[in-house]
């Protein structure tokens, strides 16, 4: 590794050491190697192509699809100092014209364009005119038809390597399974490339499943409570269900924001850049959120409901904790979640072929939902990857659960699905099998039936979990055009018989609710000493204010990691300020005495 390429790392970007696989990546690309580069959100990949743009003579052009994502890189790289621009449709033609002038004239670094600008016969013809050093092709895997973000654009860029076969291209993405790979490598011309595969594993992500437990939003308090004045996203199923858990989070004091596709785009602009700039927000969304989104410091991403597939599901727990700190991935589900789904997917205008591999993903997710195995190993099987288990860091593996001989309670659940006729959901045949004399048992006069009353043992949350694990295991369909109807399948048929017995996973008893100092709380989140805390805060309520005089996100000012480090070592001039991690030479010039400032101040 040369050494020019650590001292751009420490002096620019303030970081002292390469992560993972960056440093071979960087030596590669730099040296004039093509390379495919598969790492995990969070795992690092701008470096892999910003360090070899600073060491190659020449422009790296950054072909990127998201607009958004584009102006806070740019942003990221003019704060250290490097020169770096971006051309979209978000520029008027002066501004464009300006950029143009710039890469002409050997003045930017690093420029980033969106697919379909750069394929207009004008930029390639501009792109002829300037001394080109690198490409790099983010999010490479929009060049797979069958992935969620396809854009047709990344199959013509093909032209790149045709025009220019000396100029080094870098492809990067956090899409990893096999057929994506390979169609990347077959769509980009990327057969010579060197591979670099890092594991996709998190281990600073801590996974947790739970069940729905009726009782609203309690349990998603509870997960919040551990999470005083961090940032986090919420996700939920519907837009009403992102509006109601918003207004409940607020009423509980704190400050939740909504964001759906069918909100006033300036409304979710203005709550996007709050999310982005203040401290301790949660962002209370769709799936319509995220994708973009760089913010490092997400502490916590929790799934209200049950998600779609378990890669999208991935993808959407990997915004947590990209700064490498501590974070939480909680997820609760139960029937009703797996009945709107299947009725989305049914009544959803995609193909049959379609639909049948969108049912067997929420089956599949299902299934992991009531593993009794560590999570990270199953999530992790999806990549292709083996991992031991045990990861001491997932709810499986922290407290395994029990689990208890369900034979018989299967029996009692098939025969009053089978008995009612097989019209009925998981209420009715609750309340069958516990006796309740209810209207609908009279009107049905089903408390004549053999089954009536035979499940006073066990209580609705006991049957509510026998009931999803069967539907689960493929005991026991949910008939979408039945309101949830829930009917019998082929494998119920040995069980009923007394031919096969069933082990249940046992419900986790929910944890105590803990009142706790809110202070002393906070500095447990944040594991600082109390002296510390005050510093970080103020330091926070200071970067929250620089980012909002400036209007970009607060992390390009400073990430959380380093406002901690410099409220732990209490700098008292700039040079021991220049010390501390993640303050480059530019971000010193540029905040160095404010910082000290509010130091003083908060003393
Ligand atoms: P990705 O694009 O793979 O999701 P990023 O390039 O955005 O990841 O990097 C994720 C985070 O990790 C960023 O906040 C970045 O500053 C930080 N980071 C990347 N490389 C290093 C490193 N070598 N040392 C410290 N922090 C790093
Ligand atoms: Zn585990």
């Amino acid at each position: 590794m040369s050494d020019t390429a650590l001292d751009l790392l420490h002096r620019i970007f303030g970081h002292t050491a390469f992560r993972g696989e960056q440093a071979q990546i960087v030596e590669h690309v730099a040296g004039g190697g093509d390379a495919l580069v598969l790492m995990p959100t969070g795992g690092g990949k701008s470096l892999c192509y910003q360090i070899p743009a600073l060491l190659r003579d020449g422009v790296a052009i950054v072909v990127s699809p998201l607009i958004a994502l584009m102006q806070d890189q740019v942003e990221a790289l003019r704060q250290v100092g490097v020169r770096a621009a971006f051309l979209n449709s978000t520029l008027d033609a002066a501004a464009a014209a300006a950029v143009e002038r710039d890469l002409l004239a050997g003045d930017l670094d690093l420029l980033y364009v969106a697919p379909e600008r750069l394929l207009t016969g004008r930029f390639l013809s501009l792109l002829e005119r300037a001394k080109l050093g690198l490409f790099a092709i983010d999010e490479a895997h929009c060049v797979s038809q069958w992935g969620h973000d396809f854009r047709p654009e990344y199959r013509q860029l093909t032209v790149l390597h045709e025009r220019w076969p000396d100029v080094p291209r870098i492809a990067l993405t956090a899409t990893a399974d096999a057929p994506t790979r390979r169609e990347i490598v077959e769509r980009l011309a990327l057969e010579d490339a060197k591979q670099f595969v890092s594991s996709f594993d998190r281990p600073n992500i801590r996974y947790t499943v739970v069940p729905k437990d009726g009782a609203g939003t309690r349990a998603l308090l509870d997960v919040l409570a551990r999470h005083p004045g961090q940032s986090g996203i919420v996700y939920a199923m519907s837009r009403k269900r992102v509006e109601a858990v918003a207004e409940q989070l607020c009423k509980a004091g704190l400050k939740a924001l909504p964001y759906h596709a069918g909100m006033d785009a300036q409304v979710r602009a203005a709550n996007q850049r709050r999310f982005l700039q203040e401290d301790g927000i949660v962002m209370v969304a769709t799936i319509a959120f995220g994708m973009g989104i760089d913010k490092p410091d997400v502490r916590f991403v929790a799934h209200v409901d049950l998600p779609k597939s378990i890669e999208g599901y991935y993808q959407e727990t990997g915004r947590a904790g990209r700064d490498g700190g501590p974070s939480e991935a909680w997820l609760s589900y139960g029937l009703g979640d797996v009945v709107s789904l299947r009725q989305m997917i049914e009544q959803g205008d995609a193909g049959g072929e379609r639909k049948q591999l969108e049912l067997r993903k929420l089956d599949a997710l299902l299934g992991y939902c009531e593993s009794t195995d560590c999570r990270r190993q199953a999530l992790l099987r999806l990549f292709g990857e083996a991992h031991a288990g045990a990861c001491g860091n997932c709810d499986n593996c922290l407290s395994p659960p029990q689990s208890w001989d369900g034979t018989d309670a299967a029996r009692k659940a098939l025969s009053a699905i089978y008995r009612t006729g097989q019209r009925f959901g998981v209420g009715h045949l609750m309340d069958v099998l516990r006796g309740a004399k209810t209207e609908k048992v009279q009107q049905f006069r089903h408390g004549e039936l053999a089954v009536f009353g035979v499940g006073a043992d066990l209580d609705d949350r006991q049957w509510r979990s026998v009931f999803r694990q069967l539907v689960a295991g493929g005991y026991v369909d949910v008939d979408v055009e039945h309101f949830g109807a829930l009917r019998l399948t082929e494998a119920a048929r040995p069980v009923l018989r007394g031919e096969a017995t069933l082990r249940f996973r046992s419900e986790p008893k929910a944890p105590p609710r803990m009142r706790r100092d809110r202070r002393a709380s906070e500095a447990e989140a944040f594991d600082l000493d109390p002296a510390s805390l005050v510093r970080f805060q103020s330091l926070r309520e200071w970067r929250a204010q620089t980012a909002r005089e400036q209007n970009v996100p607060a992390y390009v000012i400073f990430h959380d990691a380093t406002l901690r480090a410099i409220a732990e070592a209490d700098p008292a001039d700039l040079e021991d300020l220049g010390r501390i991690p993640g303050i480059g030479s530019s971000k010193l010039d540029r905040y160095g005495e404010a910082v000290l400032q509010q130091l003083f101040d908060a003393a």
